[in-house]
């Protein structure tokens, strides 16, 4: 075990959600092999969700600890587990909405005793990383004199939009819901916006929801904190970022994932991973379009029959990932009766896959997606071009870099229209079979360079994640009054 006497102890909280968890796991590990040391926090229901998954697979179960392996490799994470409030067997997906009231009103309690007993029991900890979207950060970090990290998932314009959600209630853009065509212009470091492009929650017209009270009270607590890292890349986004950086210490140190494998060393699927490796060997080249909407958004079955029909009639290979519970409702099946013998030839469907191993095939050309954050990067990893079909939330906004801004993609649909098979159908063809689709892959091709140089050591965000661990030792030192972030006395500060 590593000598933990002279280095940073992070105490890292992701949200508990799959696409929030990721990201983190991976820079918990990056933070990790960089000499700190980490205590990672799930919820015990994600972590008996992890876990269920892994059994379900056929995997070992590392004694109860996702970071086993990663210790075995020298690497100084310690694993925790937080109740967040609700049994762990209850069913999140389908009781949403309380879910979220547990995490704006129940779990900062958990996360405060933890903190206490932590802080009790050593090693002392010099900092709090912790998913922007917690309703809590800056006030428990307060309470503990923690240095607060902010961790935002998701592109810095979508931060930048949540940031400046008070302008946009100025200018009457916030909660317009299609009353509103003109740009948006004013948002520092945006050149221009379409309201459409605005994410889902800033749109709605109706602002009482529970996802709301998250969002504004955790957009209060973001302004307070000390550091915000974001898992994006400062050459996709350098006007946004540099404009952030005026405001508040930014940092863009994405892609999070580890870019030399497609499999990670910690078990983080909530789902258990259906290997697709043997069907894919079977087809040719880019012949495949592999669909999938996240983990998160629900999606309408009038939406799915759609998809499922212009799927049917574009006639190409197929995966699609039909996750558990994704029309919110336990539904046994949500596909039109006999797609599955229509497509048998052609065709599969799994609840879970490793995204990364199956977008990293060479047999997949195309990928039907919601435009999640995660799923965009790994996308333009894999050298992947997209069909956007955002759903909800920062996807919408997602959608627009993809489709607007970087050209390596193109829409099934803006905002929240309905579309036909027919637009389903043609939209695959063109991004499976014709010029257009070439295009997008050479365009894709350049933007995956941004992200392999920005990963280098004099990459921009290999260099950004070094200046902030610098700047955070910095400020221990001034913090707690030692000479240097690696001295002794770095463990007498006062909690
Ligand atoms: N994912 C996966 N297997 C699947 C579908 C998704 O491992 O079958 C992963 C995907 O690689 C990504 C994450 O789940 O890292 C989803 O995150 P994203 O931001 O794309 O969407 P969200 O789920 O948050 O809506």
């Amino acid at each position: 075990m590593a000598d933990t006497k002279h280095k940073l102890h992070a105490l890292f909280i992701p949200y508990p959600l799959q696409g929030h968890l990721i990201p983190a796991v991976h820079l918990a590990i990056k933070l990790a092999s960089k000499g700190f040391t980490i205590t990672f926090v799930n919820t015990q229901a994600i972590h008996h969700q992890i876990s269920k998954a892994k059994s379900s697979s056929g995997s070992s179960n590392d004694n109860n600890d996702i970071f086993a392996h990663a210790r075995q490799s020298g690497l100084d994470i310690r694993y925790m587990t937080v109740s967040d409030g609700l049994p762990v067997e209850f069913n999140r997906s389908l009781n949403h909405d309380q879910f979220m009231a547990t995490l704006l009103h129940i779990l900062s309690a958990h996360i405060d005793d933890l903190i206490r007993k932590i802080t009790q029991e050593g090693p002392p900890i010099a900092c709090m990383i912790a998913d922007t979207f917690f309703v809590w950060p800056s006030t428990i970090a307060k309470k503990y004199g923690l240095i607060n990290v902010s961790l935002w998932t998701e592109p810095a314009l979508v931060f930048t939009l949540y940031y400046h959600m008070h302008l946009l209630r100025r200018h009457g853009h916030f909660a317009c819901n299609d009353n509103r065509e003109d740009i948006i212009d004013y948002i520092p470091g945006v050149a221009a916006i379409d309201p459409a492009d605005l994410p889902s929650y800033l749109q709605d017209a109706d602002i009482s929801t529970v996802v709301h009270q998250i969002i504004f009270k955790a957009f209060a607590e973001a302004k307070d904190a000390d550091y915000i890292l974001c898992n994006t890349v400062y050459e996709l986004e350098p006007e946004t970022i540099s404009a952030l950086h005026i405001k508040k210490p930014f940092y863009a140190i994405g892609p999070t994932f580890p870019f030399n494998s497609s499999k990670s060393i910690v078990a983080m699927s909530l789902w258990p991973e259906s290997d697709c490796t043997k069907w894919l060997d079977s087809k040719p080249a880019g012949s495949v379009l592999y669909i999938s909407f996240g983990s998160y958004a629900p999606v309408r079955k009038k939406d799915l029959e759609e998809i499922a029909m212009g799927v049917l009639h574009s006639q190409v290979n197929f995966i699609w990932v039909l996750r558990p519970y994704i029309m919110s409702s336990d539904a046994e099946d949500p596909l039109p009766v006999g797609f599955m013998e229509e497509c048998r030839e052609r065709g599969i469907i799994v609840p879970w896959c490793c995204q990364m191993a199956v977008l990293s095939h060479p047999s997949v050309g195309g990928f039907l997606t919601h435009c999640g954050w995660n799923s965009i990067l790994e996308s333009v990893w894999c050298g992947v071009p997209m069909l956007c079909y955002p759903l909800l939330t920062d996807q919408f906004t997602n959608h627009k870099l993809v489709v607007d801004d970087w050209k390596i993609g193109i829409d099934i649909r803006r905002c929240n229209r309905s579309v036909t098979r027919n637009e389903v159908s043609a939209k695959i063809k063109a991004l499976m079979a014709t010029e257009l689709g070439d295009d997008l892959r050479k365009e894709i091709k350049e933007v995956r360079r941004a992200l392999e140089n920005t990963l280098k050591p004099n990459g921009s965000s290999e260099k950004n994640i070094d200046l902030f661990i610098e700047d955070l030792k910095n400020k221990v030192c001034a913090q707690y009054g030692t000479a240097t972030s690696t001295s002794s006395s770095f463990n007498t500060k006062p909690h």
